[in-house]
């Protein structure tokens, strides 16, 4: 089944020229789907689209089935990890991983019994007490991604998450995101700049220049069969 589905998508800010032209794109439940592309081309200004933190200015953005240009961010049952992860410092891990939840006016005890279920998963049980400059660069991101978990929604929107991370770190997070995301069963949105995490991770890869979408394609045939140059360069096969 389709989840998130875009016709003709378009965003310009403040009347200026389009930064996103033309955007068909379909989405299907429980894909891991990258977004990729140099700095500048859109990505985060599509995903903010689709968190409902951007205005659409064109087009048609479909959420399981219904149109929700205009819906409100909080109920488009989504979460969403920014590239800087930002944790509140003046709050414990454990309550930056309920922050959602109790905003959402979810019960205490449905919040308790998910806190220990996703410290469990995420390796964060020990650490529930501190605040976010008493942990490590990595465990602050599981805290993020634990935040994101804790919302049980079924669409998850990733922007450059790791872009902090040093190089070890990150390879073992695209692990521990990819296997998340199975487990969970999640459809996943997940934006990089990086040619190698999106040729790793991604079950399908879309590779976005200025604004438009140059190709669509799991990551052998974007391998083998370049679109264009552009693809060809970005992703460095040879054509
Ligand atoms: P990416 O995430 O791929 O680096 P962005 O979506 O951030 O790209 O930006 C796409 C284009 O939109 C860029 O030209 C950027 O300058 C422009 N842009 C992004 N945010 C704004 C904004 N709030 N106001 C005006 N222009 C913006
Ligand atoms: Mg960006």
């Amino acid at each position: 089944m389709e989840h998130v589905e875009m016709k003709d998508l378009e965003k310009s800010y403040d009347n200026q020229k389009n930064v996103l032209n033309g955007i068909n794109l379909s989405i299907e439940e429980g894909e891991f789907f990258v977004l990729v592309g140099p700095s500048g081309s859109g990505k985060s200004t599509l995903l903010r689209m689709i968190a409902g933190l951007e205005e659409i200015t064109g087009g048609i953005l479909k959420i399981n089935d219904k149109v929700v240009n205009h819906l409100r961010p909080k109920d488009r049952n989504l979460s969403m990890v920014f590239q800087n992860y930002a944790l509140y410092p003046h709050l414990t891990v454990e309550q930056n991983i309920l922050f959602g939840l109790t905003a959402k006016k979810i019960d205490k005890k449905e919040q308790q019994k998910r806190l220990i279920e996703t410290a469990d998963m995420m390796g964060l049980t020990e650490l529930l007490k501190r605040k976010p400059k008493q942990l490590s660069g990595g465990q602050r991101q599981r805290v993020a991604l634990a935040r994101s978990v804790v919302s049980q929604a079924p669409l998850c929107l990733m922007d450059e998450p790791l872009s902090n991370l040093d190089a070890k770190l990150r390879a073992h997070m695209r692990i521990e995101i990819r296997r998340l995301q199975k487990k969970l069963g999640l459809t996943m949105i997940y934006v990089t700049h990086d040619q190698v995490e999106a040729m790793t991770m991604g079950d399908r890869i879309m590779v976005l220049n200025d604004g438009r979408i140059q190709q669509v394609g799991d990551p052998i045939t974007l391998y083998n069969e370049p679109a264009n140059l552009f693809v060809a360069s970005f992703i460095g096969s040879p054509k």
